[in-house]
This record gives C-alpha cells, sequence and structure tokens, in this order.
C-alpha cells in the first residue's frame, strides 16, 4: 500500500496536492504538520499537511515530500476548519489563508532570501556544521535565497537548517529588515568569581580605597545581592551605587566585576505587575454586564452599545477576568490603529503578564514567539490583544472573543486575499470553540444592530459617560455664511478660532480633525486648468509641501513641484482644497505660541511613530493636535476640551451606500474625544451643509435616528444587510481588453441572477498602477443558498478562464465588500 498526504500550498490552488510519503511517516504525521515539499521544476514549498490517506492523485504523479518539519503540528484541527470556512466563504483558496494566517517566518520557500543578522554576536561553537556553513557564506555575500543554501550544504532541503538558524537568531528573512528588528538583551552584572569569598572581598575594598566611586560601587552590589534574589541589572546597580557607566566599565575591566546579557523574552511585558484592582463596576455597567451574560447563556452573539466614554472597557476587562477564571483563552480585537499602548498598559496593570499583544507591527520574531505561546497555552498568552490577524492564533480553548470598534472598516482584509471581515470570522471561530462573542461600539455597524433588531443578537447599552460626564456640547457652524460674511480665516470658521482661543487660554487641548493628509489634494494652472496627475493612476497628485512634493496616494508616485505649469507654463499654480498639513500651517500663524502636531500616514510611520505622537500629546507637550481619522480610535485623552472637524461635507458627499453611515460613526467617534474627564466638552463641526440630516444626527446622539433612515434606503435599494453583496473586480492593463472582459462576464452572470448584476462600472479611481479597473455587483437575495451562488460565479469564471484573450485579466471576489 502507498501512502499520500494532501498538503496546503501557501499559493492560490483551487485543490489541495498531494505527495507521497513513508509507511513510517505516514504512521505518525498529522495534519497541521509542516513539510518541506517540491513544486514545479525547481520550487521549494514550506505545506501544511491537511489529510493522509493511501489514494494515488488521478492526472499526475505524485512527488516525495522533502523532509517534515515539525514534530507536533504547529496548526490545530479548530483553525484548518476556521480556514476552510473562510476559504469558502471569501471565495479564495485555503493556500491563501494559509499564508495569510501563520507568520510568515513559518513559510520559508525556494525564493525566500535570508541575511545575516548584525545585531547579533554569533558564538560559532553553538553552530553545527551545516549552520556553520550558511553563517559563513553570510559573512561574504549580503543575502542567499534558498536554492543557493541548498548548493552551499550540499543538500536538497535545506529549510530544517534554516529553521533552526532562525530560532538562533543567526539568520533574518529579507521583509523583516525593515523593521529593524533588534534582540532584546538586559545587561546584568555580578561580582567576579574571585571575589565570592568574604575574605577575598575584604581585600578587595581595602585595595580600592584610593578609589571611593569604585568601592561604592561594590558596597551598593553587595547590598543589592543581599535584598533581591533576582540578577541584577546595570542599571539598577547604577543608580543605586549613585555612579556612572564609567566606573562600573572600569571594574568590569578590572575582573571585579562580570557583565552578563540575558536575552528577554521579547513579548514579555516590564512595569506594572498585574496587581490593580479590577474598577467596580458602576449600576450602568453592572446591568449591561447582567445583559450581555444573559444573551450569553442563550449562546447568542451580544453587542454592547455605550457612548463614548461610558466605560465599555472596564465591562470587557470583567468579562476577560471571568473568562480566564475558567481556565480559558480570551481574544481582544482591535483595529490595528486602535491598538494604543494606553490601552495594552491598561489590561497589564490588571492581568500582568496573562496579556501578550499581536499585531502587523511586531515583527517576525515576536509573532512566532507569541504564536508558539498560544499554541502551548502557555500562561502569557491566555490574553491576546491583537489586530484582524490575532485571530488566526492556534487558540486551543477560546472562551471569549470581545471585538471592540466593531463597526471599523480596517476589520476588513482588503488586499491580499482571503479578504475577510475579522468581526465576522471571529464569530465563527468563537462557534467553533463554544466561546462568547461580544462586539462592543458607541456608533455600531449597521449590519450589526440590524442583527440586534432581528433578535439574531444579544444587545446591552450604556448611554452615559461614566461618573456622569456630560456628552460633548456639538455645534454646527455654517461655511457658506461665514465666507459670504467674510468671517473666516484660512479654513478657520470664526467660531472655531473663539474657541481655540479660549481652550488655549484655560490651558486645555485641541484635537483638530481633516480628512485629508498633506498640504492640498489638487495643484491647478489657474491660466489654463491644467493639473498634475499621476502617470500610473487616474488621479490627482497631492501637493506636499514639507517636502515640495506632488505625491499619489494610490501608488507612491511623486516629482518635485515645478514653479511653472508643465502644459504652458505660465507661473500661475494654485491649489484647491486642504490636507492637514495646511492645517497646521494656518494654526501656526494664527497662534504662534501654540504648540501643533500632526497625526496621520506621513507622521506615523514606522513602528513608534504613532505612539511617540500620543505619548506627546498625553504628556501635554502638544496644544493643538491636528489629524486624520487615525484619531477617531478608542483614544483617551484627560485634557482634550474641544475638538473641531474642518469639513464635514467631504465625509458626506462620497458615491457610496455606506457613507452616511460611516460619517456619522467617524464625526461621533472624533467628538468623543471631548470632554472625557470632568467638564462638558465642546464640538464644533464646520460645513457647507449645516442643515444635512446626518449632522443633526451627529449633534444630537441620535443614533437609532441615523439607523432608521438608513435601513430603510437599504431595504428600498436592496444593499446589505436587507441582502449580500459580492464585488467583482477586474484588472487589466489594457483598456479594451479589460471593457470586453468585464462586459462578458457581466452578461454571463445576468443570465443567472438577472436583474441582480450591477456594472460593469468604473471605480473613482479607475486605474491604479496602470491597471485599468472595472466593477461588477452581485446583490444576493438573503433566502439564497450562498454556496449555490458562488458555485455558479466559479462555474462563469471556469468558462471566461478558458477565453484566450481574457487570460492576463485578474478576477477578485470581495463578498461583502464593505
Ligand atoms: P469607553 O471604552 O466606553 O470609551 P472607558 O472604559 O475608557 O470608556 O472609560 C472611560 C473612563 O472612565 C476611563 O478613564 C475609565 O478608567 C473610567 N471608568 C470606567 N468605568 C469605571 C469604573 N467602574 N470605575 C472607575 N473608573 C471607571
Ligand atoms: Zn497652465
Ligand atoms: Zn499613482
Amino acid at each position: 500500500m502507498q501512502h499520500f498526504i494532501n498538503v496546503v500550498l501557501p499559493i492560490p490552488l483551487e485543490k489541495l496536492f498531494t505527495y507521497r510519503i513513508s509507511k513510517a511517516e505516514a504512521e505518525w504525521l498529522t495534519p497541521g504538520i509542516r513539510v518541506a515539499v517540491p513544486f514545479g521544476k525547481s520550487k521549494i514549498y514550506t505545506a501544511l499537511v491537511y489529510e493522509i490517506h493511501t489514494t494515488p492523485p488521478e492526472v499526475y504523479d505524485a512527488k516525495e515530500i522533502h523532509e517534515v518539519l515539525d514534530q507536533r503540528p504547529i496548526v490545530n484541527p479548530i483553525q484548518l476548519k476556521h480556514w476552510k470556512w473562510i476559504a469558502s466563504y471569501y471565495m479564495c483558496t485555503l493556500g491563501e489563508v494559509f499564508r495569510t494566517a501563520v507568520p510568515s517566518a513559518f513559510l520559508l520557500e525556494s525564493e525566500t532570501l535570508v541575511l545575516k543578522n548584525k545585531d547579533i554576536q554569533v558564538n560559532e561553537n553553538d553552530l553545527r556544521d551545516d549552520e556553520f556553513l550558511v553563517f559563513e557564506a553570510l559573512q561574504h555575500q549580503s543575502s542567499l535565497k534558498v536554492n543557493e543554501v541548498a548548493t552551499i550544504v550540499d543538500r536538497k532541503n535545506v529549510l530544517p537548517i534554516l529553521n533552526r538558524l532562525l530560532k538562533k537568531s543567526v539568520i533574518l528573512l529579507k521583509e523583516e529588515i525593515y523593521e529593524q528588528y533588534r534582540p532584546k538583551l538586559v545587561r546584568y552584572v555580578k561580582l567576579g568569581k574571585e571575589y565570592l569569598s568574604e575574605e577575598k572581598l575584604e581585600s578587595l575594598l581595602a585595595s580600592l580605597t584610593r578609589a571611593p566611586k569604585q568601592s561604592q560601587v561594590v558596597l551598593a552590589l553587595f547590598q543589592l545581592q543581599a535584598t533581591q534574589k533576582a540578577p541584577i541589572k546595570v542599571t539598577d546597580l547604577e543608580k543605586a551605587s549613585n555612579s556612572s557607566k564609567a566606573v562600573i566599565k572600569a571594574l568590569v575591566e578590572k575582573g571585579v566585576l562580570e557583565e552578563y546579557f540575558i536575552r528577554t523574552d521579547r513579548v514579555v511585558y516590564e512595569g506594572n505587575d498585574g496587581n490593580s484592582e479590577i474598577k467596580s463596576l458602576n449600576p450602568i455597567q453592572k446591568s449591561a454586564l447582567d445583559d450581555i451574560l444573559q444573551s450569553f447563556e442563550e449562546q447568542k452573539v451580544s453587542l454592547l452599545q455605550g457612548v463614548t466614554s461610558s466605560g465599555k472597557t472596564e465591562v470587557y476587562i470583567k468579562l476577560i477576568e471571568q473568562s480566564i477564571l475558567s481556565g480559558k483563552q480570551a481574544l481582544y480585537l482591535l483595529p490595528e490603529i486602535a491598538l494604543t499602548t494606553q490601552l495594552i498598559a491598561r489590561l497589564r496593570d490588571y492581568f500582568g503578564e496573562k496579556v501578550s499583544v499581536y499585531h502587523s507591527k511586531y515583527s517576525l520574531n515576536e509573532r512566532v514567539e507569541v504564536w508558539n505561546n498560544v499554541l502551548s497555552m502557555e500562561a502569557k498568552a491566555q490574553i491576546i490583544i491583537g489586530a484582524r490577524s490575532a485571530l488566526f492564533l492556534p487558540y486551543t480553548n477560546l472562551g471569549l472573543i470581545i471585538v471592540d470598534e466593531e463597526h471599523e472598516s480596517s476589520f476588513k482584509q482588503f488586499d491580499p486575499a482571503p479578504r475577510y471581515h475579522a468581526r465576522d470570522a471571529a464569530i465563527v471561530l468563537g462557534n467553533l470553540h463554544g466561546a462568547n462573542v461580544l462586539l462592543g461600539s458607541a456608533t455600531p455597524s449597521i449590519e450589526s444592530f440590524y442583527n440586534v433588531q432581528t433578535h439574531k443578537y444579544g444587545y446591552a447599552s450604556m448611554n452615559r459617560r461614566f461618573g456622569n460626564v456630560l456628552m460633548p456640547d456639538i455645534e454646527l457652524t455654517d461655511l457658506k455664511e461665514q465666507t459670504r460674511k467674510r468671517k473666516m480665516k484660512g479654513h478657520f470658521s470664526e467660531r472655531l478660532l473663539e474657541e481655540i482661543t479660549e481652550t488655549l487660554d484655560a490651558n486645555e487641548q485641541i484635537i483638530i480633525f481633516q480628512n485629508r493628509r498633506g498640504y492640498a489634494p489638487i495643484v491647478e494652472c489657474t491660466t489654463c486648468g491644467h493639473s498634475p496627475q499621476c502617470p500610473n493612476c487616474d488621479v490627482s497628485l497631492t501637493y506636499h509641501q514639507y517636502r515640495k512634493q506632488l505625491r499619489c496616494h494610490y501608488c507612491g508616485y511623486h516629482m518635485a513641484l515645478q514653479e511653472t505649469c508643465q502644459a504652458c507654463g505660465s507661473p500661475t499654480l494654485d491649489t484647491k482644497g486642504f490636507g492637514t498639513e495646511q492645517i497646521q500651517e494656518e494654526l501656526q500663524e494664527l497662534f504662534p505660541n501654540a504648540k501643533t502636531a500632526r497625526m496621520d500616514l506621513d507622521t506615523t510611520r514606522g513602528k513608534h511613530g504613532y505612539e511617540k505622537i500620543i505619548t506627546a500629546f498625553e504628556q501635554q507637550e502638544i496644544d493643538i493636535l491636528v489629524g486624520t481619522q487615525m484619531l477617531t480610535k478608542g483614544l483617551d485623552f484627560r485634557n482634550v476640551n474641544l475638538v473641531g472637524i474642518m469639513n464635514a461635507d467631504s465625509l458626506l458627499n462620497f458615491p457610496d451606500y455606506r457613507a452616511h453611515e460611516r460619517a456619522f460613526q467617524l464625526m461621533t467617534q472624533v467628538a468623543g474625544r471631548a470632554g472625557r474627564t470632568k467638564k462638558r466638552g465642546k464640538v464644533i463641526i464646520q460645513s457647507y451643509n449645516p442643515y444635512h440630516q446626518i449632522l443633526k444626527q451627529v449633534s444630537t446622539n441620535d443614533y437609532m435616528g441615523m439607523y432608521s433612515e438608513q435601513i430603510y434606503e437599504r431595504q428600498q435599494y436592496k444593499y446589505p444587510p436587507v441582502n449580500r453583496i459580492i464585488k467583482i473586480t477586474f484588472k487589466h492593463k489594457n483598456f479594451n481588453i479589460l471593457n470586453e472582459a468585464a462586459e462578458w462576464f457581466a452578461k454571463s452572470l445576468r443570465n443567472v441572477f438577472g436583474e441582480s448584476v450591477l456594472g460593469p462600472e468604473y471605480p473613482p479611481v479607475a486605474r491604479i498602477r496602470n491597471q485599468y479597473l472595472k466593477n461588477v455587483l452581485i446583490k444576493i437575495n438573503r433566502d439564497w443558498a450562498i454556496s449555490r451562488t458562488k458555485d455558479s460565479i466559479k462555474k462563469i469564471e471556469r468558462s471566461f478562464n478558458a477565453i484566450s484573450q481574457y487570460r492576463g485579466v485578474r478576477v477578485i471576489y470581495n463578498v461583502d465588500h464593505i
């Protein structure tokens, strides 16, 4: 009898691939173990065992695997089920889910580039012979492909060697280099071996009489050793002996002190030990908690709607406490951007080392570490706080999932596949574990609230701020009138300026929201009307004054700002519209004594860019913070009393059925940053259209009004949540081919789905990176069997792929597109 495995390859293959294994391997291999396999002519991939069987493939000869990479599964059966659901629901392949789900350090393949880790001192004795060969080659060559490594060590399969080297931090993978990862080494000291006896120590101290500083250090070390058992950090010794680095260094050189390094677990948290008492809830919070527990009893997902600063986080913390008391794991999901030190510190205050963090700004190794901790159910990974990718960790017994800020559209992965919604995938995961799932928001998404209305979800609400702090007072100003009366200074109305002045006088802080970065979105010649466009995309270039550049926000193309019009040569260039840069500049002119800062994509690059600004603002080193929607996410600043929204119209006038819902959420969330402690906060919204229904609803905090109106429209036009939507995007560099192809596909879809097919239509930006785009929408009745619908679509795609002139056209599915 022959033995085979079906494996998941981390590439978009529709089917699992079959390899041959030995009888011995068949006896102990289980799903979730990684194997190195050959693929195509010369590729090597890391694949995941999916099933073990004895049926040879029909259409090809199964190759043998190269090697088994794990002793035990790194992916468990629940995960595989979950992946399968994601692949089928979001119309992608299991391989695409695999690639997204695991840290890329788990996916070494022939094309992976490995580099030397310059930050680590390698002890060559710790390396095995084959490891040493690779290490040595990297001394002469800056990077090596996995294939090249194979030649160096003269064997086919080198992934195990590379995995070992990765574990020892001797090598890095190419992509990691951008994150400038450094293993965290802490420096410790102890007394040199020779001085361990009391006599020796005495004679040492005697010999140091002429070096009082040095003897002070030795005494301090002695004292520290007496009082604490733990190793002594150099920094602690410095403090305790009131001396300098130089003195300690001198002692080390003399051999009196011995220096050593301990590599701290990078994801271990230093600082608070989790001893803070969990706050007792106030009556509103208690009753919300009861409602939530009630719906958990009924095994329903629960939605907690609590106004900004009502104390939702404290309710989550209670639930987490209960969950981990019962020995289960808890997952706290947040939009990437809301994952601030503020919140992490708050959780660690309560739960200390039980909290681990997982998100994309973490380096590869940090992610691997968290993965392994969750896999082996370590206590320090009992509570995971993370962005959407934290959904994929190898949980074995999740008891609770919290999806905070559930309305956030960044929970949906846009590119690449799987284009999944982390909230919805979390609910499915919760089901697989029998875990409770809580969604939380001040401004729930229409679909979640609809699920409450239709009794699919349970519901709890808190409509007062904690401590009875009043909701901010929201005032609308009419930009049309202000302009007519010539009351505007730059882009600021008289009212907003008055309030800024008052707030600064009271030594309080201000947030100004403008949902556009850069200086101005359009540069235009006032003589001929020409405005510079991106050569690769159908958009105008945005002016960034700081670098005197015109930049494309879609592809990153940039060029220096020209002095004269490129079309007619006139020096009459003017800007239209405004972004955060321009607002900050105006503020600096209007309030030269105030300290301003900007928070947008341009100022927050790098691992800590975002944190730095938040910390500076928290510590009141900044008076006015200008920013894009990054400002909206769950930040809790004590001293902010004024929020200004520069231009509400740009949020409202968006050609999308969700524009109004989004505008309501965004403005309510930004407004929620004001007056969170004692005083009632103030919010000024500037608009040319202050009588707009949504603005009224924002200013009166009328979520129900907004919901009723929006759901009525969705019902009228058959948009989600009433129907499902699948968006199919076609992409090609040739305009005509794209149009024909999209037409063909849409027509075939219409044959099956009739009127439910919309398009093809160009998106607002119809060409990105030289690829033309066209969309088709299919509105799917909730009563239809979704899997049959998808099968029909896939069938059409297969016929489509058989047409030779459409071969290069990419077809991208986005299920529940938002
Ligand atoms: P939300 O998550 O709804 O925006 P938070 O949980 O951040 O609100 O609570 C707002 C503020 O009120 C925080 O500073 C929090 O520490 C405080 N707070 C909330 N609940 C309690 C409580 N039960 N006891 C003491 N302070 C609380
Ligand atoms: Zn011109
Ligand atoms: Zn571009």
